[in-house]
């Protein structure tokens, strides 16, 4: 039997939840992965704030050990109030930005769907029912990244930097995974860039235009920033696969966090050259923290997208989202997404993690009728 190791990281406030509520769901997978000639074993390591609660550093070494090592890490969320007062390199977020970089994983796919109960809580109601895209973010370049950057001077003559840079490479093999996408997809790729006024953008265009060659058969358009802001709040369902670079695709995901109605229900792969990291889109909500009152979807999304690109296995992603769906059209909603419609339930992380972990056993067999669970 082939063996796979994942590292999970919880992270800081709902991290630990929605990974808990994600872990509920691997249970019942790993079941089906082993029916399949796959053992599936996994281990928890801190990571962000929880780390530094421990003493050590935002990023352990063991941690980042444990994540080269795994075939797929999956990641809760990393922040809290109590450690803002750091400077950035210190902060739990200074963790994500130092593993993207370590595992390599330039690419960031972010699929975002209107359909069925999804676009519950959208503020555009009718106009995202019919979205389906997939922003391609370039995950370990430009500003976040860029030297130099840094602080200088006293009051009142402080002076801050930073640097947005991108190597033709580095735009290339982002292209790439985006083309490729579009491929398996609708064949139509937008590319986010701010041409009219940044070089880093002016090259972004050019080297995005040299990389269409290789993919005649996807139509390709290229959209300013700004005005694919606009756009994606007035025709979201016109979109296939964006892409974008770090800050903008960081900006253009939350907007469409707001355009299905909450950030909760979106998850994220993150993928290089070698394994993947897995993890929902959302940050770690110190506002609702503790109170089983996060929406754990994005997170569960996450999982099936680790099955399907690290563990080669398509078909079991599509039936942890099939799962989902069916929690959803059970009517429990978690509050962020709830509508007060009639046939909704109010639900909290635990139990709509049970139900879309029932739901899935069900699909797959190996649980109880949902008769009984629903009865
Ligand atoms: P956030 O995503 O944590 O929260 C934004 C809003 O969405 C909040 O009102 C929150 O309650 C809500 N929300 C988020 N996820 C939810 C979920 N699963 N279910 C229900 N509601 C949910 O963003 P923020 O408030 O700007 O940041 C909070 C902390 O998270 C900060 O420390 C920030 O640096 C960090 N952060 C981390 C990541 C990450 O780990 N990938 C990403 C973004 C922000």
């Amino acid at each position: 039997m082939r063996r796979c190791e994942l590292a999970i990281l919880p992270g800081d406030g709902i991290g630990p939840e929605v990974t808990a509520a994600a872990l509920e769901v691997l249970g019942v997978l790993a079941g089906e992965l082993a029916r399949g000639g796959l053992e599936i074993a996994w281990t928890c390591h801190p990571v962000g704030g929880a780390a530094l609660a421990q003493g050590l550093p935002p990023l352990p070494e063991e941690t980042l050990r444990a994540a080269l090592a795994a075939d797929g890490v999956l990641l809760g969320a990393v922040g809290a109030p109590q450690w803002d007062h750091l400077p950035p390199a210190e902060r739990p977020e200074s963790a994500l930005i130092a593993l993207r970089e370590a595992m390599g994983v330039y690419a960031n796919l972010r699929p975002a769907s209107g359909r069925g109960a999804l676009g519950g809580r959208s503020p555009l109601r009718g106009e995202v029912a019919g979205l389906d895209l997939l922003l391609v973010r370039e995950l370990t370049g430009g500003l976040y990244y860029g030297r130099p950057r840094g602080r200088e001077g006293v009051r009142p003559g402080r002076r801050a930097v930073d640097t947005m840079a991108y190597g033709e490479d580095e735009i290339r093999r982002v292209a790439h995974v985006a083309f490729r996408a579009a491929r398996r997809r609708r064949r139509r790729l937008t590319s986010v860039d701010k041409r009219n006024v940044l070089e880093t953008s002016a090259l972004w265009r050019e080297v995005v235009d040299d990389v269409h060659e290789e993919y005649p058969d996807v139509r390709l358009e290229h959209q300013l920033v700004d005005s694919m802001a606009l756009r994606l709040v007035a025709s979201p369902a016109s979109f296939d696969v964006v892409l974008a670079e770090n800050m903008f695709g960081d900006i253009l995901s939350d907007e469409i966090g707001g355009i299905v109605g909450s950030l909760g229900v979106l998850p994220s792969a993150s993928v290089g050259d070698g394994r993947g990291l897995y993890e929902p889109v959302h940050g770690s909500a110190p506002d609702i923290a503790g109170q089983d009152a996060a929406n754990p979807l994005g997170a569960i999304l996450s999982l099936a997208l680790c099955c399907e690109l690290s563990l080669d296995r398509p078909d079991l992603a599509r039936r942890v989202e099939e799962a989902v769906e069916g929690a959803l059209a059970l009517g429990l909603r978690t509050a962020d997404i709830a509508t007060g419609r009639r046939g909704e339930r109010l639900c909290g992380t635990r139990e709509m993690a049970g139900a879309v972990a029932a739901l899935l056993a069900d699909r797959l067999g190996s649980g109880a009728a949902l008769g009984e669970i629903y009865a």
